[in-house]
């Protein structure tokens, strides 16, 4: 079905023409239909989140407690 709403809370956007994909850093499967303000908030949030994770586990102390994918996550982050 092709979402015609943006998934923004109480957010009245509505056509699919309005709306961008969003797909999260840390979730590759994810989709979010937003409209273009709702989308700039959640792109700031989300670099944030990730920037936060980059810098957390650059240590290779903390980095032992990612899982594989995690690591793996990391890794391909880190080197961009
Ligand atoms: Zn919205």
């Amino acid at each position: 079905m092709r979402i015609e709403k943006c998934e923004g809370l109480s957010c009245e956007v509505t056509g699919a023409e309005k709306l961008y994909k969003f797909v999260e850093w840390n979730k590759p499967d994810s989709e979010h239909w937003l409209c273009k303000e709702h989308f700039e908030q959640k792109r700031e949030l989300d670099d944030k989140q990730k920037r936060r994770f980059i810098e957390y586990y650059k240590d290779p102390f903390t980095r032992v407690w990612l899982d594989e994918k995690g690591l793996k996550l990391w890794e391909r982050l880190s080197n961009q």
